[in-house]
Parts: C-alpha cells; sequence; structure tokens
C-alpha cells in the first residue's frame, strides 16, 4: 500500500500508486476546471502533490500549457532569480563491477579504457578546473570494491579541498557514488561534502532490474533506499534524478516526486537537487532495451512541471544537452549547469583522443567554460560561483528554512555578484570581463536590503584590490 512516511520501498514508491495516478492524469488531461484550480494552488508556491503535478504534465489544453510555462518562470525568477551556479564534473575512476547496460563503464565493455586518478593526478586535474574559474567540482567514480574503495574517495576529496592554486580553491565538493551504508555516509558527511547525489536510473523496479542485471546496484531496494540511509548517516543535502528514456517519462516524473515527498514526509527535508539528464549514446553499448527517448518538448514540459511542483529544490541540466535545449530549460526552472566539463577520467589535463575513450558519455555542449560565461550573461542570466550556504553550515532543513523565508534573495544574488566579480577578475576573457563588469553594476540595485547592498559594493572594492571569499 502507498505509504509515504513508510521506510519500505515498495510503499513509498508504490506501483499501484504510479499506475493509478497516470490513469488519473490522462481521465483529466483536458479537465480545465481541475487543471485551473492546481494552477492556482502551484501559484503559492506551496509545491504541488505528484497527482497533480502529474495532471500538469498530461495536459493537453495549449492556453493552460502556456499557463504552466509561464507560472514555471515566475516560479523560477520568485526563489532564483536569473542566477546560474555553476559546477563541474570530476571522474576519479571509471572502474566499475556493476551491468547497467546504458553506461559504458560497465565492468563487461571492453571497448573502453579503464582509468584511476592517483592523488597526484587529482591534484593536477583540480588545478586545471581552478584555472577555468571553477569552484565547485561533483565527483563521480564507478562501483568497484577493489579499485574504487570508499578510504579512495574521502582521501580524493581531501585532496580536492587542499589544492590552492593561485587565487583558486573548491569550495565545495559534491559526491555522486554508488549507495552504500549509514556508516560510510557518515564518513562521507566528516570528509565535508556538500550534496550526496545517486540518480535512480529508472524507478520502474522490471525495468530497473533488468538493465542492471548484474552487481550490487541489481538490488533496487538497496538502491532505491540510499537516500534514506544517507539522511541517517548524518547528509542533510541529497540530490536526486532519473535517466529519462530508460522508461516512460511520466512513470519517472510521477515516481521521482513521490520519492521527494518521501524525504519530507520522513527526514522533514526534500531532495536539495534534482538532475534530468537524457539517456545519449556512447561506444560499447547496445540500446535495444531502452528506447524510451524524449522530445525537446517534452524534456521542456518535465523540467517546467519539477519546478511548479517542488520550488525549493534546485534544479541541474548537464553537457549532455546542447545549447539551444540549455537555454530554453534555463527559464524553466533550472538553477545549476555545468561547464566546460570532460566526462573522460584525467580529461582537463589531457583530452583524450577518440580510440582511446574512458569517457562515461559524449558532451554535446563543449564550449570552454568562460564562453558559457558569457553566454549566460548575453541572455541576462548571472553565472554565480557561491558555495556560501554549504560553508555557512546552511544545509538541509536551515538552507530549507532560508529558503522559504524569503530571504534567500538578499543571499543568493549578492554572492552571485561577488563570485562573479572573482571569477571576472581571476579568469575571464577582456570581452567577457567588461560584459560582466556592466552586469554586475547594473545588478547592484536588485539587492533587496540596503545594508546588505553596502555591504556587498565595499566587498566588491575588496575583492578589486585582491581579497577573495566574501560570502554573506
Ligand atoms: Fe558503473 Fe555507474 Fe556506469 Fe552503472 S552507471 S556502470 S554503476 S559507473
Ligand atoms: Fe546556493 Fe546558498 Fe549560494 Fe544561494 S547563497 S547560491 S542557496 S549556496
Amino acid at each position: 500500500m502507498y505509504n509515504p512516511g513508510s521506510m519500505k520501498v515498495s510503499e513509498f514508491i508504490n506501483h499501484n500508486e504510479i499506475v493509478a495516478t497516470l490513469q488519473y492524469a490522462d481521465h483529466h488531461k483536458n479537465d480545465i476546471l481541475l487543471i485551473e484550480s492546481i494552477l492556482q494552488k502551484a501559484a503559492l508556491n506551496q509545491g504541488l502533490s505528484h497527482r497533480e503535478a502529474a495532471v500538469l504534465l498530461e495536459c493537453q489544453l495549449e492556453e493552460k500549457n502556456r499557463e504552466i510555462e509561464q507560472l514555471a518562470r515566475k516560479i523560477k525568477l520568485d526563489f532564483y532569480g536569473n542566477r546560474i551556479v555553476m559546477f563541474a564534473p570530476l571522474y576519479l575512476s571509471n572502474y566499475c563491477i556493476n551491468g547497467c547496460v546504458y553506461c559504458p563503464y560497465h565492468g563487461r565493455n571492453r571497448n573502453i579504457v579503464r582509468k584511476k586518478l592517483a592523488q597526484e593526478d587529482i591534484a593536477r586535474e583540480v588545478t586545471a578546473l581552478q584555472d577555468m574559474g571553477h569552484k565547485r567540482l561533483a565527483i563521480e567514480a564507478g562501483e568497484h570494491p577493489a579499485m574504487n574503495p570508499l578510504e579512495y574517495i574521502i582521501e580524493s576529496i581531501r585532496t580536492i579541498y587542499g589544492i590552492k592554486h593561485k587565487n583558486g580553491a573548491i569550495r565545495r565538493v559534491n559526491v555522486n557514488i554508488a549507495a552504500t551504508t549509514v556508516k560510510n555516509y557518515t564518513k562521507l558527511k566528516n570528509a565535508g561534502i556538500g550534496t550526496y547525489i545517486l540518480f535512480q536510473e529508472t524507478y520502474n523496479r522490471s525495468q530497473y532490474e533488468r538493465l542492471h542485471p548484474v552487481g550490487p546496484k541489481h538490488d533496487y531496494d538497496y538502491h532505491t533506499g540510499a537516500m534514506d540511509r544517507a539522511m541517517q548517516g548524518g547528509i542533510d543535502d541529497v540530490g536526486l534524478g532519473v535517466l529519462f528514456g530508460l522508461d516512460s517519462y511520466r512513470y519517472e516524473f510521477v515516481a521521482l516526486l513521490m520519492h521527494a515527498e518521501h524525504l519530507e514526509a520522513v527526514h522533514g527535508v526534500g531532495p536539495h537537487t534534482i538532475s534530468v539528464p537524457r539517456v545519449r549514446a556512447a561506444s560499447g553499448l547496445d540500446n535495444r532495451g531502452f528506447q524510451n527517448g524524449i522530445s525537446d518538448d517534452n524534456f521542456a514540459k518535465i523540467v517546467a512541471c519539477i519546478r511548479i511542483a517542488v520550488p525549493y529544490t534546485g534544479m541541474i541540466v548537464s553537457t549532455r544537452e546542447n545549447p539551444k535545449v540549455r537555454e530554453r530549460v534555463l527559464g524553466l526552472g533550472i538553477s545549476q549547469i555545468s561547464g566546460g566539463s570532460r566526462t573522460s577520467v584525467g580529461g582537463y589535463l589531457e583530452p583524450e583522443p577518440e580510440e582511446e575513450s574512458s569517457a562515461q558519455f559524449d558532451v554535446i555542449d563543449t564550449r570552454p567554460l568562460d564562453e558559457i560565461v558569457h553566454w549566460l550573461m548575453d541572455l541576462n542570466f548571472i553565472p554565480s560561483f557561491c558555495t556560501a550556504c554549504y560553508r555557512e553550515g546552511r544545509t538541509g532543513d536551515r538552507f530549507m528554512a532560508l529558503c522559504k523565508s524569503g530571504q534567500i534573495q538578499n543571499c543568493c544574488h549578492p554572492n552571485a555578484l561577488m563570485t562573479l566579480q572573482e571569477y571576472l577578475l581571476d579568469y575571464a576573457q577582456p570581452e567577457t570581463r567588461n560584459l560582466g563588469e556592466k552586469l554586475i553594476y547594473s545588478q547592484m540595485g536588485n539587492i533587496p536590503n540596503k545594508k546588505i547592498r553596502e555591504i556587498v559594493t565595499d566587498h566588491l572594492k575588496q575583492i578589486k584590490q585582491g581579497d577573495r571569499d566574501f560570502r554573506i
């Protein structure tokens, strides 16, 4: 039976409830009165239930679909303004014992070069990332108890935080590694991780078991219960995601929101982020088992409906998407993007020839970070390198409380401007710097609190004199 407060996976991600929700949404897809009442509720910025959100996703009425899009844009602006937080992935190792059929790192793939970074390699990669201007990383590694034990991950996190090159520093390390035990999550917490990220891939149990035929990841319940164990282990910020295209996007959408409801019901705090990757071709893969690819229009609608359903949750899109698609979804609800990414192990220092690929997927948006920063500013977004909340201990429910208080505008906006100023001085090309200086100047008036405006004016001067790392 469906129960969001249960710790039993089959009760909080309940197949019958998902099927009933999809039938309900299909039945009401032209129900104008119901859709209007859901939109009215959503306009209060309090979010929606999975059933309500499913009706919006299914809505066939053109005018109401336009309203859904407008509301998503408004909620995005209310909570995130025009800021976009920047990050980069760092692949530590592609050794993996799992058999995920959609991932080239799967253990039986002989067409891929296996690599694992030693600590000296990590130091060099991080230096290269700092020289691009990055402050926030997401580390990634396959599951391999012998090659990538937890001790290796923790040592790598220490190495990353320890590199201080010129004015560079990595100030937040998010971690995307396989599901593990409560004890191990506590170790990760103690190592100072930001968000623990784990994609569900697909919530459909039978499809999940088919696409993960071997390895520890085959265990659906263990994988799906990972976020509960992470939170029990003391990690406040967890990042959910599905790989759209493995199963029906409608099914994934409903289950993803049920997972968010479950975290809120049990731990009092929902997911910190939701990622929305779409499945991509990669070397050594047979994709006959998962041809559920989604169109750009459906993808944009999914982003808009997630934005409306969980306004307090950040949303991430990666360089798997082309610039046109990224531009389209930025306004609809995306709050974080990666830039200048390499998805191969060791790829920041030495880009690989194709025949020696160790990459997890092909990067579609291959532009360097500076070009992406320039592009965002041209679109009137503020690229932000902010990591303030994590460093001020504003995680989990403390972060959510700040978010819900409306005061986040007095934090995020000034922090975005100050970290952008650092980037412009230390890493930007002259043209990007000019554009950014003008943007910062024009955006100062949008800091609501006068006192904070004065503090930021002062800090910006100090940054120009060489000081770094101010935050509100
Ligand atoms: Fe391994 Fe992750 Fe790839 Fe699966 S998705 S094969 S667990 S690296
Ligand atoms: Fe994120 Fe906090 Fe910085 Fe806002 S102030 S951008 S929520 S880290």
